[in-house]
């Protein structure tokens, strides 16, 4: 009895010292969190349409005009105020509704990757007319945020909350480059949180981080000339590249074993008689710290140079993106983690069932991939501390500026790989239908709940205070840089 009575007495303490428009007379409780669930229920059809579209699209980063345009469209018509090619990039928004504090930001993408067309079948079949597939089921990430948004939006104006909901429509994930440029024009200085979801093999919060990544492309210049009649006369760019590869390669066995480094040939000359006068290789650098990123970056710069020295040839830099890793939140982890298992996993049939079995089969052949299970239908626990995510995000850059935390939920047959087929087969099925329409849920539940409880927003600040002591966000993108036009 005492203790209730000191907490609440702790309650009204911290509520006096909150800004006069906090709503501390929000309605709380379970009947705006029926009419979440229910109208998430009533549009569920419309979203699967709108993930449908999207992954038909199959649009690479930068380029993906028809889907930021099909979400824009339904934000528009929902009553959202619409701030379209924000941070120069065509293919960036911002969909806002409500107004005041706190301000909630919902993270939205739907980028594809190249080369992975496949359709929506258990067997690898590439899918005619188009070469780019969803193999990180960006379609059903950009759709349930969305989904979230226009649930909250409809609570919002029936129960009369206050705030506001935000959804950044966040271009070129995969490339890492949208909520960077996003994030460099100022565009999340004003949040108070941010949520964000990714489809994954499990259904999870993401209590973890990713590895900070610096993309970069090398351009390296020659001489042309004839490779047989006057290779004296020429410089070739393409050895430029391969000296430094060759050096990249050495480099590698003496970083930290969670480093990463990889590369493509963006451009190996013409035709093999012409000594090529441009070479292109474009780089990605990895490690679990930025610090280690850009230390890792230096000395890669001067392996380029030391290519384009052994070839007589010059070298140019461009430096597309900067990337963070992620700065995991506790609080907000938790809070996440209880409205999952409040609406819990996906409920999935035996055809669904089915086809993650087909999926799981070539990854059996193959990689002696050990899951039995084809789908995971049940919610992890938190981890007992922050893990490591292998790959990176620019969810990463967000989360050094504002509190951040997230899900994953099952739309994929598990152990699947990411960018694999199986991933954009699952993607466009109703495995991530399923998945989405959770995660959109947990999604609109959690923000609500932060929306109504002013100490919730205050916890997930002091834990985000408390990391961010000593660690200043700084970035090796030229000051001023615009984002690239193109990804390549
Ligand atoms: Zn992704």
């Amino acid at each position: 009895m005492r203790r209730w009575a000191l907490s609440l007495l702790a309650v009204a303490i911290s509520l006096s010292f909150l800004p006069a428009d906090y709503a501390a007379d929000q309605p709380a409780g379970a009947s705006v969190e029926k009419d979440i669930l229910a109208h998430l229920d009533s549009i569920e059809k419309d979203l699967i349409d709108v993930n449908q579209d999207i992954w038909t699209y199959a649009e690479v980063g930068l380029e993906e005009h028809r889907s930021a345009a099909r979400l824009v469209g339904v934000l528009k018509k929902a009553g959202f105020r619409i701030k379209e090619g924000v941070a120069d990039m065509p293919t960036a928004f911002i969909a806002e509704y409500g107004e005041g504090a706190p301000v909630i930001g919902i993270l939205a993408e739907y980028d594809a990757l190249p080369e992975l067309s496949q359709e929506v079948t258990g067997t690898k079949k590439p899918a005619k007319g188009r070469t780019a597939g969803h193999g990180c089921g960006h379609c059903a990430l950009g759709t349930g945020s969305m989904g979230a948004a226009l649930a909250l939006k409809h609570v919002y104006d029936k129960h009369k909350l206050k705030g506001t909901i935000r959804v950044y429509g966040t271009p070129a994930e995969e490339t890492l480059i949208g909520k960077v440029y996003m994030l460099l024009a100022g565009l999340f200085r004003d949040l108070d949180i941010c949520l964000h979801w990714h489809p994954g093999n499990r259904n999870r919060t993401y209590y973890s981080t990713s590895k900070a990544m610096v993309s970069a492309k090398f351009t390296f210049h020659g001489i042309a000339a004839h490779a047989s009649g006057s290779p004296d006369k020429g410089k070739s760019a393409l050895d430029g590249v391969e000296l430094m590869n060759v050096g990249a390669n050495f480099m590698r066995e003496h970083i930290k074993e969670t480093s990463r480094i990889h590369y493509v040939i963006t451009n190996g000359g013409g035709q093999p008689n012409v000594v090529p006068a441009t070479a292109q290789v474009w780089y990605y650098v990895r490690a679990n710290d930025h610090g280690d990123a850009v230390a890792h970056f230096d000395w890669l710069k001067d392996i380029a140079e030391g290519g384009a020295k052994m070839s007589r040839t010059k070298v140019a830099m461009q430096i597309d993106a900067d990337c963070h890793e992620i700065i995991p939140n506790l609080p907000l982890s938790r809070l996440v983690l209880r409205n999952l298992n409040k609406v819990g996993a996906p409920n999935f049939d035996d055809a669904d069932r089915d086809l993650a079995t087909q999926l799981q089969t070539a990854l059996h052949a193959d990689f002696g991939l050990k899951d039995k299970k084809p789908l995971h239908d049940e919610v992890d626990e938190l981890p007992p501390a922050p893990y490591q995510d292998g790959g990176s995000t620019d969810v990463g850059d967000v989360s050094w500026h504002v509190p951040t935390a997230g899900l994953s939920t099952a739309c994929f047959a598990l152990g699947s790989p990411g960018h694999s087929w199986q991933n954009v087969a699952a993607a466009g099925s109703p495995i991530a239908h399923k998945g989405m329409m959770v995660a959109a849920k947990v999604l609109a539940l959690s923000a609500v709940e932060l929306m109504q409880d002013p100490l919730a927003v205050k916890d997930a600040r002091a834990d985000f205070d408390k990391r961010m002591k000593d660690r200043p966000y700084t970035t090796i993108i030229p000051k001023g840089q615009k984002a690239p036009k193109a990804i390549r």
